[in-house]
């Protein structure tokens, strides 16, 4: 630390994103990123758009937006496009917390939250997932603070039904609700068309998983027009020109393809059933996860130990060092041929063969 830090962030501990070594080439199951590319049309038109890189994006990303609007039949008043959907969470914090109004997440939950409520020097509440690591909903209900939850639930990938979270969003009339749906395509029911009844919920989702776009970053948010207005005003005093040329090309020409998206989360899907049912074969705890991972624990060596012995294999796996969840990993759901590799090296690791 520079002795010309702000005193405001001394004590901030930020982020540790998911290890992107270099040393060797790893089968990479531990960042949630698709197995399969961007479709043809999509690197398409980013060569095209790169062309154009000379001119400013446009600032109110408006062919996106309304694309974006029409895939989920909302208003384009009701939309907004984001630097990954990391921005908008930033954002919303900003926008909707103070230092009287905090915010509620599950203990164990998305490892950003607690790090956008430090920045932003927000009080915020974490509270405590039931021993099977579900959401207790009668937790969240009548609360009076600002509430942010991942569904399906990261890294656990539990996902909570929509009746639970209208239960949730309409006890706390006064304050946002923003439930996090980076993982909804793989399985779990969206809270979009809720946003049309509430005005205090906020969906927010990215292209980055079920739409092979990590390395663009690209998220976007849908609520109450005056929600959208609000996070507006804290892009236009950030960063006006979020979303850059390359990405909005890649956006638009994703939704052009969903089809070829939805068929890969149905793949995805297909994928994490054989590798559940493979590793509880091999004596793995493995909860029901809705997402692209799974969350397990080895029954015979600690969580720690396995994803070590994995990564001198070249596999690479997520390790969380925190006490309630060290006993697991989690595990991106890749191509059946990766997962083949993954249950190869587990059962080595595991002398069962
Ligand atoms: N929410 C959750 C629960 C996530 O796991 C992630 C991915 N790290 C994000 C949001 C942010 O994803 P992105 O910024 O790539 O859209």
């Amino acid at each position: 630390m520079s002795r010309f830090f702000s005193s405001k962030y001394k004590s901030l501990e930020a982020y540790t994103p998911g290890e992107q070594p270099r040393d060797m080439k790893y089968i990479k199951l531990n960042t949630n990123e698709s197995p399969y590319p961007p479709s043809e049309n999509v690197t398409r038109a980013v060569k095209a758009e790169s062309e154009r890189l000379n001119l400013y994006s446009d600032p109110e990303s408006r062919d996106l937006t309304q694309v974006i609007a029409d895939r989920y039949s909302v208003g384009y008043e009701n939309v907004l496009m984001t630097n990954g959907s990391d921005e908008i969470l930033n954002f919303a914090f900003m926008a909707f917390c103070d230092s009287q109004k905090g915010i509620a997440f599950p203990n164990i939950s998305y490892g950003f939250y607690p790090v956008f409520a430090q920045l932003n020097g927000l009080p915020f509440k974490e509270i405590p997932l039931a021993e099977d690591f579900s959401i207790n909903v009668e937790d969240y209900c009548n609360i009076g603070m600002n509430i942010v939850i991942a569904n399906p639930n990261a890294p656990t990938g539990l996902a909570l039904s929509l009746d639970d979270i209208e239960k949730i969003v309409a006890s706390n009339p006064d304050s946002v609700v923003i439930i996090d749906e980076a993982y909804v395509d793989f399985g779990a029911d969206s809270a979009v068309g809720l946003t049309k009844k509430y005005d205090n919920l906020l969906v927010t989702q990215t292209f980055s998983k079920s739409r092979s776009l990590a390395g663009a970053r690209l998220g976007y948010c849908i609520g109450d027009e005056k929600l959208i207005n609000d996070l507006n005003t804290i892009k236009y005093s950030t960063n006006p020109y979020n979303i850059n040329r390359m990405t909005s090309a890649a956006g638009i020409a994703a939704i052009e393809s969903d089809k070829y998206y939805m068929d890969n989360c149905k793949k995805i899907a297909e994928t994490r059933a054989y590798t559940k049912s493979e590793l509880e074969r091999l004596g793995f705890t493995v909860l029901d996860s809705k997402s692209n991972f799974l969350f397990a624990k080895p029954d015979k060596i600690g969580g720690g130990e396995y994803y070590l012995t994995l990564k001198k294999m070249g596999i690479l796996v997520r390790h969380f060092d925190k006490e309630l969840i060290k006993d697991y990993v989690r595990i991106t759901v890749g191509t059946p041929e990766q997962m083949k590799a993954l249950i190869e090296a587990t059962e080595k690791i595991l002398g069962g063969n």
